[in-house]
């Protein structure tokens, strides 16, 4: 089902070559503990199908992009971060700092987050 692209890291996280702490896994979903140790809470949601970026993706991939978000809610929840908030974020491309091509959204919390850019 998953076309892995042999030298991506979240495709070899998501086929269990590369250990992770994962947090939910559904048929086209998975959420895992992003290595950086930079707030309470920083997980990564990550579609199973390898999709370089939100800006190449087709408009038929698109559903799914939903269901990240959905994960996202469903793993905060449980998390304990519904009441108090969180965030999610999109990098994409150069200036977005998308430093990993498969589409990927960041789940923050545990903390007040500030705002930079
Ligand atoms: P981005 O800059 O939006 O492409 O985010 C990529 C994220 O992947 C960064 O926050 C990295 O810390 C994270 N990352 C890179 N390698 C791993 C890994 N092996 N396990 C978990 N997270 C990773
Ligand atoms: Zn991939």
């Amino acid at each position: 089902m998953n076309p892995q692209k042999t030298d991506c890291i979240f495709c070899k996280i998501i086929a269990g070559e590369i250990p992770s702490q994962m947090a939910y896994r559904d048929k086209e979903v998975v959420v895992f503990a992003d290595i950086k140790k930079d707030v309470p809470v920083h997980l990564l949601v990550v579609p199973i199908k390898h999709i370089p970026s939100l800006a190449t993706m087709s408009d038929a991939d698109m559903p799914l992009v939903g269901k990240m978000v959905a994960a996202a809610k469903k793993v905060a929840a449980e998390k304990g971060l519904a009441d108090k908030g969180y965030r999610l974020t999109m990098n994409i491309g150069a200036d977005g700092g998308q430093d990993v091509q498969h589409i990927h959204i960041h789940l923050l919390g545990g903390r007040p987050l500030k705002w930079e850019n």
